[in-house]
C-alpha cells in the first residue's frame, strides 16, 4: 500500500483557522466532560487489543490517563514498533506519528487525534531550505574537488522528508538521549557536521564533546546564504541550523540566578533544548528520560527546579511527593501544539476506529520511509 504524507499546517494557520481548528469535533458539542471520559473508557474496553494509545510526556493528565504507554518520542516510537495493534492513536505531535508509521507494518494505522498538532521546531526546517543550505555548504567546501565530506545529522524532531534527506546523504538521526554518540560518530566520519533543526541541542552537545563555540556557526534560512560568508562556512567545524523549541527557549539565565540566590540548596536540571547559557549554569542537563530517571532516583527531602515542559514537571511533582519539584520558570512553559490533543479528540479517534472510518491517519510514502529508515537504523546501531 502506498502511503502519502499529510503535512500539518499548524505553523501557518490564519487566526480564523486557528479558532476553528481548536474547536472539538462538532458531534461532541452536546457531551459533557464526564460523558466524554465515560465513552472513552467504554470504547477502549470494547476495542481492547485493536488499539494502542501512546501518550507523550508533555500531554495533559486527562489524556495520559488513557495511555497504554507513556514516554518520550523515541520510547513511543519503539513501543509502536513492537505493537501488534491494528490501530495506534499517537497523543503527541505530527513528526512522532510519522516516525511511528514508518516503524510499523503497512497494515497498521497510526492516527494523530488532531492533525493540527505539529511541532514549531520541526516546522522551522523545511526540506527545500535544508537542500539549499546543503548545496551552499558543499559549494563553499568545494566537496567535488577537495574530497571533503559533510555529515548531516538531524534531531528526530523533524519531518519524515528531512529524515529521508539525511538517510540519502549518509547521515543519521539523533534524539536528545543519544545526541553525543551520534555527533561523535559524525565527526569521526566527516570533515564538517551539519546539524538541524535545533541549534541548542547541537551546540550544547558539540561543546560537551570539546568543540569550541568559535568552531560553530549558525545557518539562518531566512538570510541570504544563511547569513554566512564562504569563509565562515569553510572555517567552521559545525554548522547549526537556526531552529529552536519555543518551550525550552523560555528558560532564562536570570531564572537560574534568582533561584541560586533564594534557594541555593535547590538543584537545577534542564533539557538540552535550553540555550547554552542555561544548560551551562544548570547543575544537571539531559534528555526527558534522564530528567525522569534522575528524579526517580533522588533522595527524599531533595529539591529540584526543572527546565522542561510544564505538564511533565507537574506530573513528576505529583508522582514523587517526597521530593520538592518546581518549574525553573515562573511562567507556564507549555507546548501549545501538544496541548491541542484533548479527550474529545481522543474520543473522536476511538469512534472512528469503531465506525471503521479511521480519521486523521498519518501516512508516509514508501520512498520517504525507505530513506528515513536508513537514517533511523544508523541511529539505532550507534545507540
Ligand atoms: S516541546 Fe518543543 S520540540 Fe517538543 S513538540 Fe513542543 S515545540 Fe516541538
Amino acid at each position: 500500500m502506498i502511503k502519502s504524507s499529510t503535512i500539518p499546517q499548524s505553523y501557518h494557520l490564519s487566526k480564523k483557522n486557528v479558532q476553528e481548528n481548536y474547536l472539538p469535533p462538532i458531534s461532541f458539542e452536546d457531551l459533557s466532560d464526564d460523558e466524554v471520559i465515560n465513552e472513552i473508557h467504554q470504547l477502549k474496553q470494547e476495542l481492547s487489543s485493536q488499539v494502542l494509545i501512546l501518550g507523550h510526556h508533555y500531554q495533559q493528565d486527562d489524556v495520559i490517563a488513557f495511555a497504554d504507554d507513556v514516554g518520550d518520542s523515541l520510547q513511543l516510537a519503539r513501543s509502536a514498533q513492537k505493537s501488534k495493534a491494528a490501530n495506534i492513536i499517537f497523543c503527541g505531535v505530527h513528526f512522532m506519528a510519522e516516525t511511528a508509521d514508518m516503524l510499523t507494518s503497512h497494515t497498521q494505522k497510526v492516527m494523530l487525534p488532531d492533525l493540527n498538532a505539529g511541532c514549531s521546531m520541526a516546522d522551522m526546517a523545511q526540506e527545500r531550505h535544508v537542500e539549499r543550505a546543503w548545496k551552499e555548504i558543499a559549494e563553499a567546501m568545494d566537496t567535488v574537488n577537495s574530497g571533503k565530506k559533510i555529515v548531516p545529522i538531524t534531531y528526530i524532531n523533524c519531518s519524515a522528508k528531512l529524515k529521508a534527506f539525511v538517510g540519502k546523504q549518509g547521515g543519521a538521526i539523533c534524539t536528545s538521549s543519544n545526541a553525543k554518540k551520534i555527533i561523535e560518530w559524525a565527526l569521526e566520519h566527516g570533515d564538517k557536521l551539519f546539524f538541524f533543526p535545533d541549534q541548542h541541542l547541537g551546540r550544547n552537545t558539540c561543546f560537551e564533546l570539546g568543540i569550541s563555540l568559535e568552531d560553530m556557526v549558525v545557518y539562518d534560512p531566512n538570510k541570504f546564504h544563511g547569513g554566512l560568508t564562504e569563509e565562515q562556512i569553510k572555517k567552521a567545524k559545525v554548522i547549526l541550523w537556526y531552529g529552536y523549541c519555543s518551550v525550552h527557549q523560555g528558560f532564562k539565565i536570570e531564572q537560574i540566578q534568582n533561584l541560586r540566590s533564594n534557594e541555593p540548596d535547590r538543584k537545577i536540571i534542564v533539557h538540552p533544548e535550553c540555550n547554552f547559557e542555561v544548560t551551562q549554569a544548570a547543575d544537571l542537563r539531559g534528555s526527558t528520560s534522564f530528567i525522569v530517571s534522575t528524579l526517580e532516583a533522588a533522595k527524599a527531602g531533595s529539591k529540584f527546579a526543572v527546565g522542561t515542559e510544564i505538564n511533565l514537571v507537574n506530573r513528576l511533582a505529583k508522582k514523587f511527593p517526597s521530593i520538592s519539584i518546581i518549574s525553573l520558570s515562573p511562567y507556564q512553559c507549555l507546548c501549545t501544539t501538544m496541548y491541542r490533543i484533548r479527550p474529545r479528540w481522543l474520543l473522536n479517534s476511538l469512534r472512528s476506529i469503531k465506525n471503521e472510518t479511521c480519521e486523521n491517519v498519518i501516512t508516509v510514502d514508501l520512498e520517504t520511509t525507505k530513506w528515513s529508515l536508513l537514517a533511523l537504523d544508523r541511529m539505532l546501531e550507534l545507540s
